[in-house]
């Protein structure tokens, strides 16, 4: 059993990106070709956002967003520690100091409500993740950061593509929003892809033009930018991807939902979905005590899992100096030591689930 079965995902799409890879080959515009701008108009539609500007990855998504708002040394970012390493990597990357905020500890999302003890007057953005493909209380954030001179908002949305927060698109619901298609995403390409989404014009000029070294017209280099753009096959596959998107996510939350009873069946804790939003389930994650023992135990039985993550950002040897936290991130310390996620994609069936759903309560089970 693959942890998350992109065979089946290809099987099932086979014929659909092996014409668009062909179509790519025919033209030859490897580089800024027609299924880049196709891409960023089918993807600003679907998000309901106005703009959406491809990039190389969601790492550099991020990076791009923070070049394009001119943030760089002696800025303050606030963000959260419980989150894959590249949320930080970019601010330290321009010079910027990552401020972290604690996270509610039944979803794992930064806590809206400990964000304005944080500000200062050298805070630049707040970038709080959508973690696990559940969108962050976005209307509490965006409502405490326009009460301090409407700092900008930037969601990390790498995890959530697709998901919803009050009906709305996740990668519009701030400033700006940044999502990665790294293969294992919700959306996913054959390689290395993302994308920053935004209403704002001009922001969006500003990514597009630092994503191809801060060129506003050939060889005329406005700003400082970087090499970021998104491959014209990566775009093609991803549009091929597109094809079942809409049922790969009806697919995910089913999944997901049926996780919740079955587990909660046998007592297993987890992470918390709140009402007012659909998660994309990006990682199924459960709350456990023997992380390790169990994690053994399920692999014995053949079950892989996975932990995201093992460490917060302020404990990581490289982040450690670099990182502030004006007040204590024990919710984040707690939680990384007992989350572990469990197989998940559109293509689960009902059978494995459940196989893993039994094995996880018996392995958790007294002897
Ligand atoms: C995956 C991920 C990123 C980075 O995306 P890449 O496309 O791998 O660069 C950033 N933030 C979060 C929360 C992620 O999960």
């Amino acid at each position: 059993m693959p942890f998350i079965d992109l065979k089946a995902q290809y099987r099932a799409l086979q014929p659909e990106i092996q014409r668009r890879i062909n179509q790519v080959l025919e033209h030859g515009q490897y580089i800024m070709g027609p299924e880049v701008k196709e891409l960023e108009e089918r993807l600003a539609a679907n998000t309901g956002a106005k703009h959406c500007v491809t990039v190389a990855s969601g790492t550099e998504a991020l990076l791009i967003s923070l070049m394009a708002l001119g943030i760089g040394r002696g800025d303050e970012v606030i963000t959260t520690p419980f989150t894959f390493v590249a949320t930080a990597e970019v601010i330290v990357l321009l010079g910027a100091t990552p401020v972290l905020v604690d996270i509610e500890p039944d979803t794992g999302n930064i806590d809206a409500s400990l964000i304005e003890a944080a500000i200062t007057p050298r805070t630049k953005a707040i970038m709080p993740v959508s973690l696990y493909g559940q969108a962050a209380d976005m209307d509490e954030i965006n409502a405490v950061a326009a009460r301090h001179g409407n700092i900008p908002v930037i969601e990390d949305a790498a995890q959530s593509f697709g998901a919803t927060y009050k009906g709305r698109k996740s990668c519009n619901l701030s400033t700006l929003g940044c999502t990665s298609f790294f293969p294992s995403k919700p959306l996913g390409c054959y390689g290395d892809g993302g994308a920053v989404f935004t209403n704002n014009d001009a922001l969006a000029q500003a990514c597009r033009e630092i994503r191809v070294h801060g060129q506003s017209k050939r060889y005329v280099h406005t700003r400082i930018g970087v090499g970021g753009r998104m491959d014209t096959l990566q775009c093609a596959i991803t549009l091929a991807k597109l094809e079942r998107f809409a049922w790969e996510i009806e697919q995910r939350l089913a999944v997901g939902q049926r996780y919740n009873e079955l587990l909660g069946q046998h007592g297993i804790r987890r992470i918390v979905q709140r009402a007012d939003r659909d998660s994309v389930f990006a990682q199924y994650t459960v709350l456990v005590d023997d992380r390790e023992g169990l994690q053994a135990k399920l692999k014995d039985a053949g079950i892989p899992t996975a932990v995201h993550y093992p460490v917060p950002l302020n404990e990581q040897p490289a982040y450690r100096e670099l990182c502030v936290s004006p007040i204590p991130t024990p919710k984040s310390e707690a939680i990384a030591k007992r989350v572990m996620s469990l197989p998940m994609s559109a293509d689960l069936s009902a059978d494995d689930q459940d196989r893993i759903v039994s094995a996880v309560a018996k392995s958790l089970a007294p002897a």
